[in-house]
């Protein structure tokens, strides 16, 4: 094998098993919001609840054999299955190529992995489990014993200095002005970013998410309705049908009256008839302490896809970012 030849065996080794981890990916997806276990049992279809076979549960290319239809009942195969798989490849590639082969790769490979799922979870549930960013935030901090560009003090300093910024801004809205600006999910994982990117990456980090995430936010709002107001719409109707079918609210305690708690406090508020930083409704502004009543206000956006993306771009992109960095401010102070 020639050297060029075993170059591109070890490239597209690299994307098979950034695929297989997406395959992962997918599971973590989708039980760890809801304290299922990542192990067992093995994938079903959500639909008819039929164990998917190896064979039909290779990444991407089991989807597009199977034309997006589940093999046993014949129903829709999210495209968002393919779609974690893929970005999964890229991200662990995009790592391969920068670093190379080296004792940071690996772990900023399984940093890249965990961006992307809890992306997702966020989009999906509102939510940063703890049971993800906590072991981030931990591998973080000890990541200088395979990352030689990092320094404990770096680490140290990265994790303490994002919790502090995002937990004085979480506190602030809570104490002072009685909303939720920042959530703590977003606290723990500007922590995790912190250590393992080290401290310098901070400022990049939180300009970067913020300025995305109001460009997408505006965007959102001038295109009228975004993907997540369509969802609560449809969550509202269900809501007043569930409304009008039980006047009176069980005590929250019962499990599945939690669900019906929700949605009547999602039914309580008018779309567009609030900004996004009003009190979501008297009910859930009572107990915005606990994450589960939490309802999103109108045009509100997750912020831990935005970290994560940011932090992507600082890993991954750091020289260009830092030119243009430069390029914008140096013109400003000019
Ligand atoms: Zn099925």
């Amino acid at each position: 094998m020639t050297p060029g030849a075993f170059a591109l065996f070890v490239d597209a080794w690299v994307l098979a098993v950034g695929a297989c981890v997406g395959s992962f990916l997918n599971v973590v997806i989708a039980r760890v919001p809801k304290g299922r276990s990542i192990v067992a049992p093995p994938s079903s279809c959500p639909r008819c609840g039929k164990r998917i076979a190896w064979y039909d549960n290779i990444p991407v290319l089991s989807w597009l054999l199977l034309r997006a239809r589940c093999r046993s009942c014949g129903l829709p195969i999210s495209a968002r299955y393919p779609l974690v798989e893929v970005l999964a490849a890229l991200l662990v590639f995009a790592v391969w190529k920068q670093l190379g082969l080296q004792g940071s790769t690996l772990g900023f490979a399984a940093f890249v992995c965990a961006l992307l799922a809890l992306t997702f979870i966020d989009l999906d549930t509102w939510l940063l489990p703890h049971q993800l960013t906590w072991p981030l935030l931990a591998l973080g901090l000890i990541s200088p014993l395979w990352n030689a560009e990092l320094s404990w003090m770096e680490a140290g300093v990265g994790a303490l200095a994002g919790f502090g910024v995002f937990a004085a801004i979480a506190l602030f809205g809570e104490k002072v002005l009685h909303k939720e600006t920042m959530g703590w999910g977003d606290v723990w994982l500007l922590a995790a970013i912190g250590a393992w990117l080290g401290w310098p990456a901070l400022l990049p980090v939180v300009l970067l998410s913020a300025i995305q995430g109001s460009v997408v936010g505006i965007a959102l709002l001038l295109l009228g309705r975004g993907p997540a107001e369509k969802e609560r719409a449809e969550r509202e109707r269900l809501a007043q049908e569930m409304a009008a079918a039980q006047p009176a609210s069980p005590p929250a305690t019962e499990p599945g009256a939690t669900a019906a708690t929700e949605l009547g406090a999602t039914a309580a508020t008018e779309p567009g008839a609030t900004a996004a930083t009003e009190p979501v409704s008297t009910e859930s502004a009572a107990q915005l302490d606990t994450d589960d009543d939490w309802v999103p206000p109108p045009h509100a956006l997750p912020y831990g896809p935005f970290l994560a993306l940011a932090a992507l771009e600082t890993l991954l992109a750091h020289d260009a970012i830092v030119k243009l960095f430069y390029a914008v401010f140096g013109k400003l102070a000019a």
